[in-house]
């Protein structure tokens, strides 16, 4: 599959639900004509299909290299659209609607037998998400239909955070991006699966566990994020992801990280930190980003490793951070990029 052009419209980030553009109007016609479209969201840019025909969701999978036993989540504007999707929407699923849709909140159902079975990989589930990013919702309210979208980068990549790192990836292996600058939160939506006798937690996101326990009380959490010898509940969860080139290692001291530095330094290796806790540390690598707070790191965590990969630097030494808050969710991704190494 390849294309002369992908056709890039910019937009305004702050577009009013109300007043679609002409080309919101025309980037939506191609995703409801079958093509693929990449949008922003609030969290990180999705590559788009009509999740109601199997043709169109195919060619996702081909764009993306993404392997056909991981499930895509259906983005939706308007509650109604669940009707078609979904059999059973229950209390808690309600509730959460309620506090966090539009938001970066997805939620996994019982799915109803109209949705393009490509799209669930073959499961008896499916999972929803509502968007709050002003151009994703105008988006898919000019779609009408629902619209399946996974994070629009190779597979095993970062997740784009702007039209520009859509573009590095997928430059002529897709019909078209709307480029609505960098997006916000910077982490995939929280996915909770709400299919089973009580919700758990498979991937943690832009809506913190926090916030979900505050609506629906304590909920579990799928013992795969913590513990590398069990296997995922969500499939999409055991693939290795946002790999860097360069080796990545986890380090909790900061004096760690400042001998390690100069010791690969010394021996010829090109070196990047990313620092999580500020500039309370100064260290002498050869890049260096610095994160002021958790939300600051989430919300430049994949440029920051696009940028490593730019700078072909052969090894990176991140900062922990505490696992709370939007936290969890970027101790989560850096633990998959750095596959497991933590000293
Ligand atoms: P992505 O859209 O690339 O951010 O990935 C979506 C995530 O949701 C992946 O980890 C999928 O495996 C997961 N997912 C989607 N649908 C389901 C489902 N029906 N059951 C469990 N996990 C799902
Ligand atoms: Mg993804």
């Amino acid at each position: 599959m390849s294309y002369k052009h992908t056709k890039i419209w910019t937009v305004d980030k702050n577009i009013e639900r109300e007043e679609c553009s002409t080309s919101i109007e025309e980037a939506a016609l191609w995703i409801k004509g079958g093509e693929l479209v990449a949008f922003p969201t609030e969290t990180v840019y999705g590559l788009g299909a009509n999740a109601l025909s199997q043709e169109a969701v195919a060619k996702i999978f081909l764009a993306k290299g993404r392997p056909s036993d991981n499930p895509l989540i259906v983005h939706i504007s308007r509650l109604e659209q669940l009707e078609g999707l979904v059999i059973d929407v229950s209390e808690d699923a309600r509730k959460l609607m309620d506090a966090f849709w539009p938001g970066a909140l997805t939620l996994i159902l019982s799915a109803s037998d109209q949705v393009a079975t490509n799209v669930t990989a073959g499961l008896s589930t499916v999972a929803v998400r509502m968007p709050s990013h002003p151009v994703a919702l105008t988006l898919l309210d000019a779609c009408g239909v629902p619209v399946a979208a996974p994070s629009a980068n190779l597979s095993g990549k970062p997740s784009p955070t702007t039209a520009t790192h859509v573009q590095r990836d997928l430059d002529k292996r897709i019909a078209g991006i709307v480029d609505g600058g960098p997006t916000g939160i910077g982490v995939e939506s929280t996915v909770l699966d709400l299919s089973l006798p009580e919700p758990v937690l498979y991937r943690p996101g832009g809506v913190t566990r926090e916030e979900i326990e505050a609506i629906v009380g304590p909920i579990s959490v799928d013992p795969a994020l913590t513990d590398t010898d069990s296997s995922p509940r969500s499939p999409g969860m055991k693939y290795t992801h946002y790999a860097p080139k360069g080796t990545l290692t986890l380090v909790r001291e900061t004096k760690k990280i400042r001998e390690l530095v100069e010791a690969d330094r010394r021996s010829g290796l090109r070196v990047g930190v990313l620092a999580t806790r500020g500039e309370r540390a100064v260290y002498e690598a050869d890049v260096v980003v610095y994160g002021k707070d958790s939300r600051h790191v989430a919300h430049s965590l994949y440029d920051s490793l696009r940028r490593f990969d730019d700078a072909e630097v052969d090894v990176i030494y991140a900062e922990t951070l505490p696992e709370e808050g939007i936290g969890m969710a970027v101790m989560n991704r850096l633990r998959k990029a750095a596959g497991g190494r933590i000293l």
